[in-house]
């Protein structure tokens, strides 16, 4: 039987998950919850129910179907869904005509989504490789080992982003079909990682630590978001820049400079974006901050 996956997105011409232009396969649900997490909608693994204000009509269809009374005017005339109500039935989104309410998460097959990426090269011929990211593409594990599988035997370029937090078992069912793995150590204290994130993160370290020495040919980039207020300092970066010295080589290290792109998000799925007030790090600096760690590892400067 055909394996399912619940993706939430599928976007092209993306740079900045792997080498060149990729295609980006975006799997719902994620055990973590970061604080600064730009897609929301990948959090829980079921599907959700968002709306766009912008394009709502104020027609109050939805506010007549929805079986659970969740849905009211707001003094606007625009709606407000109660997310403790709702049972994310999907009733309201089929009766939207102008498409102001909609659903993250689709239920797909490798092949359809396989034949979706093929459609999309076909069209333009410029993407060089997949990157199945999330969410947490390792908690849809079996279907994200085979469709990496199924894009592998085309021989395209296939690579992973993932936080690391997962049973090793799920990891190395994916990471065989992996060109390049490219995983998350956002903060190096343990306590503090489960502060900001929701998980401890001996897990992740411990992963990291056996996918360099069991599957030592692999590429693998680390990557470390800086997120201003709460693992900036460089003391803090260089302790995870020491535990990556402890478990060589890695192929690359990033810094990636916080944003807010994800803000808007939060909104159409009624919930609160808790770092509304932080302001953006500045990025020259983490560029040389970024050098400076690359120069410790033994990595070409950028
Ligand atoms: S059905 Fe759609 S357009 Fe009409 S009020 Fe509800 S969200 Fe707005
Ligand atoms: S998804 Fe269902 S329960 Fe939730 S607001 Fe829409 S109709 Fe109501
Ligand atoms: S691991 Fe990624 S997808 Fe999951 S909550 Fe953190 S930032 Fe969001």
């Amino acid at each position: 039987m055909d394996e399912k996956g619940n993706i939430f997105n599928i976007q092209h011409f993306c740079v900045h998950d792997g080498p060149e232009i990729r295609d980006v396969v975006f799997m719902k649900g994620c055990p973590l919850r970061c604080q600064w997490c730009a897609n929301p909608e990948s959090q829980k693994k079921e599907f959700q129910v968002a709306y766009s204000r912008n394009k709502c009509i104020g027609c109050g269809s939805c506010i007549k179907l929805c079986p659970q009374q969740a849905i009211e005017h707001c003094e606007d005339g625009k709606i407000k869904i109660n997310k403790d109500r709702c049972v994310e039935c999907q009733i309201c989104v089929k009766g939207c005509c102008s498409k102001a309410l909609h659903t993250f998460g689709k239920l797909q097959t490798v092949e359809e989504t396989y034949q979706e990426l093929q459609r999309q090269a076909g069209a333009w011929r410029v993407s060089s490789g997949v990157t199945v990211s999330g969410g947490e593409p390792l908690q849809q594990s079996d279907f994200v080992a085979a469709l990496l599988r199924r894009l592998k035997s085309a021989g395209i370029h296939t690579a992973i982003e993932t936080s690391g937090f997962a049973p090793w078992e799920n990891f190395q069912k994916v990471a065989r079909y992996c060109d390049l793995v490219i995983m998350d150590v956002k903060i190096y204290d343990a306590e503090k990682h489960k502060q900001y994130t929701g998980v401890d993160n001996a897990l992740i370290l411990e992963n990291l630590r056996r996918l360099r020495k069991e599957m030592p040919t692999l590429d693998v980039l680390v990557r470390t978001p800086v997120i201003p207020g709460i693992n900036d300092t460089k003391e803090e970066l260089q302790e995870i820049v020491n535990f990556i010295q402890e478990i060589l080589p890695v192929n690359d290290y990033e810094l990636l400079p916080y944003h807010n792109f994800g803000a808007a998000k939060y909104e159409q799925l009624f919930s609160s974006y808790v770092l509304s007030s932080l302001t953006k790090p500045d990025k020259n600096a983490i560029r040389e901050l970024n050098n400076e760690f690359r120069r410790q590892l033994n990595l070409t400067e950028r």
